[in-house]
């Protein structure tokens, strides 16, 4: 059994770490899996021009960096912590309304997909990889930050091309999506380290990319809330993760299949 985190930010966008940084921080704290999950944000609206102008986003002349340096940070997040690092992206469209705006992360993809189409487009774009679409944060976070509903209120339609929904996204559980029965996940949505207390997703397969996004898809996982006490975060030597409830996994049979 191992523990991942499938939702983070780095530098490339609104994150605080690098991705080496980011790495280590997981490594040493024992995780088997992570994802890096850059904002790539529509670029033809005025929020996305707002956004690459700021360098918050990823941009198609920023993209082959991010991979390059995704590449060697999975081998040395092997050799070095026998982690799985997943190459991802936080497809994201921000609207003034929080019934337009929807964010969807893509675990898996290594190619330029645009945010500019319609959701469903993206999602499809995002299995054409072999990766995954995930519903992030699809409902209230309770947290003061823009909010994203588009994909919950299209939920019905949307079901057959999302792999799974955030259950949580911090550490707050999503209610009305544990209580669907929609295929789930746990993450972070880190962008600062001590967002490290937050949900997060167990796995119980072989460590490698193939099995771990297999194992989501058959919704073969379980969730537990991870807690983190080490206050000065370059000091490893005081840490602990509590188990404070865990939801049974639900399988939903074809429902997250490809
Ligand atoms: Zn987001
Ligand atoms: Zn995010």
């Amino acid at each position: 059994m191992f523990l991942a985190d499938f939702h983070i930010h780095s530098k490339f966008s609104d994150g605080q770490m690098a991705i080496p940084e980011i790495v280590d921080f997981y490594g040493s704290r024992g995780f088997g899996a992570i994802a890096i999950t850059d904002h790539l944000c529509e670029l033809n609206t005025f929020i996305g021009t707002a956004a690459r102008y700021l360098e918050s986003t990823l941009t198609p002349a920023i993209f082959p960096f991010y991979i390059e340096m995704m590449k060697s940070e999975k081998q040395r997040a092997w050799d070095q912590y026998k982690m799985i690092l997943i190459t991802g992206v936080e497809l994201s469209k921000n609207n003034i309304l929080n019934s337009r705006s929807a964010h969807i992360l893509g675990l898996g993809v290594t190619d330029w997909i645009s945010a500019d189409d319609d959701v469903a487009d993206i999602a499809r774009a995002i299995r054409a990889q072999g990766a995954l679409a995930i519903a992030a944060h699809p409902v209230s976070t309770r947290k003061i930050e823009k909010q994203t509903y588009h994909l919950w209120d299209r939920r019905e339609e949307l079901t057959p091309m999302i792999d799974a929904w955030e259950v949580a996204s911090g550490p707050f559980l999503f209610d009305e999506v544990a209580d669907s029965k929609l295929p789930l996940i746990a993450n972070s949505d880190l962008h600062r380290p001590s967002q490290i207390k937050a949900w997060k997703t167990v796995l119980d397969c072989e460590r490698h990319e193939g099995a771990i996004l297999e194992a989501i898809r058959k919704q073969k996982i379980s969730f537990k809330m991870y807690e983190d006490d080490i206050t000065n975060y370059g000091n490893n030597h005081h840490r602990r993760s509590t188990l404070l409830y865990r939801i049974s996994p639900i399988i939903t049979g074809n429902l997250g299949a490809a």
